[in-house]
């Protein structure tokens, strides 16, 4: 069977996207643009704009694709395949790859879910409870609001959590954060820490 022509099937809908987007383009992690602490190094770190000398960039959740036409004039995007890369089992079929190419300089409110998070990230208990930690990702650059353990807005940090919470109800999604809380617990370096 040819997995790699597959699209992976999410349960989210375009317009829960939608919503979703929405939601949290009414918050964000201080009153200020954050940004100006750091002169946006989340943003700037990699892309594919001018001066950029990593190939980083932003995976999209299954699904999120929807939203976008991939002829968007700020992005490139690649269509990798899940199983070449590491992501849950139940993964197959294209993951979508974005970089920006004009950091930090994007439509606000078609910002990928990645970047709206951010440095908040999803963590299940072993039990199965969902908290969100502060970003333990081994990343090249220093986010102050993680090294200087800055507080985060209560509205960033309640929107964050209600829109993981339905997006757990996805088993792609869901087998994701699963895997990377696992994968977080045995590494004896990180140090979790729970906001919410
Ligand atoms: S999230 Fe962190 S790294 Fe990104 S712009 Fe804000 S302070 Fe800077
Ligand atoms: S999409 Fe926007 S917020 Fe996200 S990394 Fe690119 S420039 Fe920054």
């Amino acid at each position: 069977m040819r997995y790699n022509t597959l699209i992976m099937k999410s349960t989210i809908r375009r317009n829960t996207y939608r919503a979703i987007y929405r939601l949290l383009n009414k918050v964000s992690p201080l009153a200020g643009d954050c940004g100006q602490l750091c002169s946006s190094a989340c943003c700037n770190c990699g892309g594919d704009g001018e001066g950029a000398d990593f190939e980083m960039g932003i995976y999209l959740l299954p699904g999120e694709e929807k939203l976008f036409t991939q002829k968007e004039d700020w992005l490139k995007w690649s269509a990798e395949d899940a199983e070449d890369y590491e992501f849950p089992d139940s993964w197959f079929g294209k993951v979508y790859f974005i970089r920006c190419k004009t950091p930090p300089h994007c439509p606000r409110e078609m910002r990928p879910l990645q970047c709206r998070f951010y440095p908040l990230s999803p963590y299940l208990t072993e039990s199965g409870e969902l908290k969100l930690i502060l970003s333990p990702a081994d990343l090249p650059y220093r986010c102050p609001l993680i090294s200087d353990k800055i507080p985060l807005q209560d509205s960033f940090i309640k929107a964050t959590h209600t829109v993981w919470k339905h997006l757990l109800r996805d088993p792609l999604i869901r087998d994701l954060v699963e895997m990377d809380s696992r994968e977080i617990r045995k590494n004896k370096k990180i140090r979790i820490e729970i906001i919410f």
